[in-house]
C-alpha cells in the first residue's frame, strides 16, 4: 500500500469529459448493458445520473453490444468485422449488430414448438418445466428479446438461461430493469410485428389446418410470403427507411408500445395457442 501527499486534480468537468472521452478513437465498441444502454445504474430512479455511454461522446461510431453479460463470441465477431472491413457490422436502430440481435429470441427458441402447441411450465418444478416446456408463463421475456443467446449461447456455447430452464429477462432490451420487471410475470402482450407475427400466426394455422384438412402446400407458400415480407420490413427498417422507425423497439414501452396480437390480448389471463393445464392467472 502506498500514499502520496500531493493534492489530487479535481475531476474533469462533464462538458471536458465529453469532449475528449472519444478522442484519438476510431470507434467505440460498448461491451454490456450498462455501456450500451445505461443498465441497471440507469434504473428508476437512477440516483447517481447514469447514463450510456452515447451520451457523453459524439464524433465517432458507436456500437452496443447490450447482454448482461455480453456474449464473447458476438464481441469478437464485432472486432474481426471491424479489423476486416474497417467499418462495423450494420446494426438495429439501438446500434446493436443485426447479426446477433437481428431476431427475437422467441424466433429460435428450442421451446418454440412448445410455444406453439399451448404447453407451457406453470410452476416451477412442475411436469412441464421437467419436461422442458415453455417459460412464458413463468415470465420469459423471449418474445420482446432480440439476442442470439438461443444460436451461440454462453460460455463457449455450453448454454444460456432458457436451456438451464429459467426464462429471459431481457437483458439485451433497452431500460431492461425497468421495462421487463417483474421478471417472474409474464409479458402482457406477445409481440407480433414483422417475423414474429407470421411464426404465431404458423403455429396456430398449422394447428388449424391439421384440424380442419387444409393442404399444408397451400399453408407452405402463404408461410413463406409472409417470412420473404417481413424480412424485408425489418431490412428496411434498420435501413431507416420505414415510416416511424425511429420511434422506437416494438413491445416495449416508451420504445413504441406494446403491438397486441392481431387484436387478441392475453392480459386477461387467457394464453396463446391453447393451455397446458390450469390458469393460475400469470
Ligand atoms: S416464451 Fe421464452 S421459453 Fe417460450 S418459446 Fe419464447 S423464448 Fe422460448
Amino acid at each position: 500500500m502506498c500514499s502520496s501527499s500531493k493534492a489530487r486534480s479535481p475531476p474533469a468537468s462533464p462538458d471536458r469529459a465529453r469532449s475528449t472521452a472519444a478522442r484519438g478513437a476510431a470507434g467505440i465498441i460498448n461491451v454490456g448493458t450498462c455501456s450500451a444502454f445505461g443498465g441497471i445504474p440507469n434504473a428508476h430512479p437512477n440516483p447517481t445520473g447514469a447514463v450510456k455511454v452515447e451520451d457523453v461522446v459524439s464524433g465517432v461510431p458507436v456500437v452496443n453490444l447490450s447482454g448482461c453479460p455480453v456474449n464473447a463470441d458476438n464481441l469478437t465477431a464485432t472486432i474481426v468485422h471491424y479489423l476486416t472491413f474497417g467499418a462495423f457490422p450494420a446494426t438495429d436502430e439501438f446500434g446493436r449488430p443485426l447479426f446477433a440481435y437481428g431476431e427475437l429470441i422467441h424466433n429460435t427458441c428450442p421451446r418454440r414448438g412448445h410455444f406453439d402447441a399451448g404447453q407451457f411450465a406453470v410452476e416451477w418444478g412442475d411436469e412441464g418445466h421437467r419436461n422442458g416446456w415453455c417459460l412464458y408463463r413463468l415470465g420469459c421475456k423471449g418474445p420482446e428479446t432480440s439476442h442470439n443467446c438461443p444460436s451461440v449461447r454462453y460460455n463457449e456455447a455450453t448454454s444460456w438461461p432458457v436451456a438451464a430452464g429459467h426464462g429471459c429477462v431481457g437483458c439485451s432490451e433497452p431500460h431492461f430493469w425497468d421495462t421487463m420487471s417483474p421478471f417472474y410475470d409474464r409479458l402482457p402482450h406477445v409481440d407480433t410485428e414483422g417475423f414474429e407475427f407470421t411464426a404465431d400466426r404458423l403455429g396456430l394455422t398449422i394447428v388449424a389446418a391439421t384440424a380442419a384438412g387444409f393442404a399444408l402446400h397451400g399453408v407452405g407458400k402463404a408461410v413463406q410470403h409472409r417470412v420473404g415480407a417481413a424480412r424485408d420490413a425489418r431490412a428496411a427498417r434498420a435501413a431507416g427507411q420505414e415510416a416511424g422507425a425511429p420511434s422506437g423497439h416494438p413491445g416495449i414501452p416508451g420504445y413504441g408500445g406494446h403491438a397486441s396480437v392481431d387484436g387478441e390480448d392475453f392480459s386477461d389471463g387467457s394464453d396463446y395457442g391453447g393451455s397446458a393445464g390450469e390458469s393460475d392467472g400469470r
